[in-house]
């Protein structure tokens, strides 16, 4: 191959170069949103077919611009008509990622209106390697902004339109966008988690960002919201309005912040916090506190459920002598030991069971009659007095039982809880009795 000057290069060599060496070129036409491929190659044979659907393009360029799920989740498909729609020459840069877990290619994209009005040409390349690693430094720069911010916009009310806001770019590019805020507001507003919609739609709403929303402030609030891969994930959405120095203009940057791996993290915390507040640290069945509310609130909302309710009271048989005897260690194992046997006894019932107080527990027995709850607890008794109990003495138990009945106060429910399991107590021990 003969060696050419760049002076002795034609208009015709630059134009074969070119599309020798340009990975995909393809015209669309706006007006039946079709597309179709002059030239497409490398890791673009997967993505661009020879002809299609211009909006079946854009959703897989959005795909791969994240991960490799299989489809755009239904609530960002209205947003495909505004995305990639063009009417001036416009560039930038992507990263597709094409198959999961792979680098990322980064692409250029560049936009060039055709002759008609209605059609233009888009032209992705593939940078080479080296220009790859380096724009992969960059990217890597910019990740962590990228992977908490996912998505940003700027918004006017007063002329209720939106315009995109890439934060990742050098310069804040405003691309020109055809989307009004009011119909950006009603599409987005399916990819929030359905328990926040409300929120959303209140807490963007022009009336109440003009209204809340002193030049300058900025403000947000957390949901859960769709990911380009459908899966719901914790956010925080972000409104700030832009201070202009003109008191009449409603300009706004939105952004959208990902937030669901310290949201996650912080309510297991809560989690763990709210069941420490309500168990018994010892035995880690409910406390005193949690039992007591929920046996008020069964009684509270008995009738109205037409269904039984009973309760018992469990007091451990002669528990001093086992502290005196191999010492309060050995007492807190039984103690464990004991809350333990119960709970698996019970298991499958809808029962609520609380530590009481010392060896006293308290059991909520939800739908069940006097009669029912009485075999609950011989089944209970019989199982404490025959379990054997590795390292520690036998122990037996005594048990009160009742039902609750109309107009019945808490008093008296616990009144005759008590004077039955001192019948227990008192005719021997080791027995149930009901009153
Ligand atoms: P009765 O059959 O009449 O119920 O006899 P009892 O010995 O079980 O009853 P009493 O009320 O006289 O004693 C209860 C004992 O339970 C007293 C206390 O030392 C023990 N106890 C209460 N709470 C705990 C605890 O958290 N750990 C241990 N090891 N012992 C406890
Ligand atoms: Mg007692
Ligand atoms: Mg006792």
């Amino acid at each position: 191959m003969s060696k050419k000057l760049p002076a002795q290069y034609t208009g015709e060599d630059v134009i074969r170069l070119f599309s020798e060496h340009v990975d995909v070129i393809v015209v669309v036409d706006k007006n039946t949103d079709k597309y179709r491929a002059l030239i497409r190659r490398g890791i673009f044979m997967e993505l661009v077919e020879e002809e299609g659907d211009y909006n079946d393009l854009l959703s897989t360029l959005l795909i791969h611009l994240n991960t490799t799920s299989e489809k755009l989740p239904e609530g960002y498909q209205a947003f495909l008509p505004n995305f990639g729609t063009f009417t001036r020459k416009y560039s930038r840069r992507l990263k597709l990622v094409i198959n999961e877990g792979e680098a990322a290619h980064i692409v250029q994209m560049m936009v060039y209106p055709l002759a008609d009005e209605d059609a233009y040409m888009l032209i992705m390349d593939e940078l080479d390697p080296e220009e790859n690693e380096q724009e992969s430094q960059t990217y890597r720069k910019v990740e962590t902004i990228e992977k908490t911010f996912l998505f940003s916009m700027y918004i006017d009310l007063v002329e209720d339109k939106t315009g995109s806001l890439n934060i990742s770019e050098i310069s804040e590019e405003n691309v020109q966008a055809d989307l009004k805020y009011s119909d950006w507001r009603n599409m987005i507003v399916n990819v929030i988690g359905k328990d926040d919609q409300a929120l959303f739609m209140e807490r963007s709403d022009p009336e109440y960002l003009k209204k809340m929303f002193t030049p300058g402030r900025t403000s947000s609030f957390d949901c859960l919201m769709q990911n380009l891969e459908g899966v719901y994930i914790w956010v925080k959405l972000i409104f700030s309005r832009i201070e202009t120095g003109n008191p009449n203009d409603y300009k706004y940057v939105f952004m959208v912040q990902n937030i669901h791996e310290e949201a996650t993290a912080m309510f297991m915390s809560l989690k763990k916090l709210s069941d420490m507040a309500l168990t018994d640290s010892l035995t880690g069945v409910f406390n005193r506190g949690k039992i007591e509310t929920s046996a008020k609130n069964a009684v509270k909302n008995f009738g109205g459920q037409n269904e039984p309710l009973a309760m018992m009271i469990i007091d451990i048989d002669y528990f001093k002598s086992v502290n005196d005897e191999y010492g309060h260690a050995t007492g807190d194992k039984t103690l464990k030991w004991f809350a333990h046997t119960i709970t698996d006894c019970l298991k499958g019932e809808r029962a609520d069971i609380g530590r009481w107080g010392g060896e006293e527990f308290v059991v909520i027995c939800h739908n069940r009659s006097l009669d029912e709850a009485v075999e609950m607890a011989e089944r209970l008794r019989a199982s404490v007095a025959e379990k054997p109990m590795p390292e520690l003495k036998k122990v037996t138990c005594s048990i009160g039982v009742t039902d609750v009945r109309a107009n019945d106060s808490f008093e008296d429910i616990f009144g005759r809880m008590d004077k039955a399991l001192y019948a227990a107590k008192s005719s021997g021990r080791n027995r149930v009795e009901a009153g």
